[in-house]
């Protein structure tokens, strides 16, 4: 009919729609866990998927952890078959992006955390060294020559300083405006939230002007990088499964992928369901093809 998606899947339809996919692709907060909290039963499922021979890959918007780090996060919350080549987060793809893409020469600065920083460097890209001099303004601070991009991403240690200096490197037309993610805010336990990458970009394109490229989810690079790493990617083999309809569906839908909706994060039933029903197609892209309470409704899959 009409309006497609938001299906419902459970039991002999779930694992049948399983067993048509190699490639399982997994957002990690709200999917996986909450912080440092595991979702029941969720490291079980991620577990089963790999020893039942499919590929699993993780496509994290979450630029503050270098993937060493999320390997000892996967495995401390019980994910214990997780290996650094399944891990896609924003840092890591942003690295390549600039690497493999841009090419670039010269530096990069980066409006980030040091975690952002560091994975640049493992890649090879050299960055501005952030200054110490707490005297140092927008007046008087020294600006590098070389600087060919500027990197936005979260940044918990973010200053006007910062944001001023992104702003001058970015007046040069040929210094590149790359944002990690634009993730407009996260979850937090209490009812509070984070704000995320998404909240600093907005203040630097005000700024300068200028209008970012966006390395990480909805974007199509991070399934480039993924389809580059691995062999024999198929689109029509590949599932996508995240709890935010802007960032992970519209992801899905931008590399023409299935996608499923889990109800244990940002985006509820009731949300996808205004997308899907709206008269505007652009809102179509958001629009989960199924929906699962949690991923611990794979569970059953596994069991003979
Ligand atoms: N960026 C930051 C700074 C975060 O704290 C989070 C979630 O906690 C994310 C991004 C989103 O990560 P994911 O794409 O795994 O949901
Ligand atoms: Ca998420």
């Amino acid at each position: 009919g009409a309006f497609k998606g938001c299906q419902k899947i459970r039991g002999p339809q779930l694992r049948n729609l399983l067993e048509a996919k190699d490639f399982i692709l997994l957002d990690c907060d709200g999917v996986l866990w909450h912080g440092e909290k595991a979702v029941t039963g969720a490291a079980t499922v991620v577990n089963s998927l790999i020893r039942n021979g499919k590929h699993v890959v993780f496509v994290t918007n979450n630029c503050t952890r270098p993937r060493e780090k999320y390997v000892h996060k996967f495995s401390r919350l019980g994910f214990t078959d997780v290996m650094l080549e399944q891990i896609f987060s924003s840092s890591y793809c942003s690295a390549l992006y600039l690497r493999d893409v841009v090419k670039i020469s010269g530096q990069v600065f980066v409006m980030g955390c040091e975690a952002l920083r560091s994975e640049l460097q493992e890649a090879g890209v050299s960055c501005v060294e952030e200054a110490e001099d707490p005297d140092a303004t927008i007046y008087n601070c020294p600006l590098a020559p070389d600087v060919k991009a500027v990197l936005v991403g979260h940044d918990d240690k973010m200053t006007f300083l910062k944001l001023a200096k992104a702003s001058c490197y970015l007046r040069d037309p040929d210094c590149l405006f790359l944002a990690t993610d634009i993730d407009p805010w996260h979850p937090l336990s209490g009812g509070r939230i984070l704000p995320g990458s998404g909240s600093l970009t907005a203040a630097l394109e005000v700024s300068s002007g200028r209008k970012a490229t966006v390395i990480g989810k909805p974007s199509r690079f991070m399934f480039e990088c993924i389809s580059s790493q691995f062999e024999g990617v198929d689109p029509a083999k590949c599932l996508m499964i995240g709890d935010r309809l802007e960032t992970d569906m519209l992801f899905g839908a931008n590399c023409r992928l299935d996608t499923m909706l889990t109800l244990t994060g940002v985006s509820q039933t009731k949300d996808a369901e205004e997308y899907r029903d709206s008269e505007l197609t652009t809102n179509h892209s958001f629009v989960p093809d199924y929906i699962v309470d949690s991923i611990a409704d794979f569970l059953p899959a596994f069991e003979e």
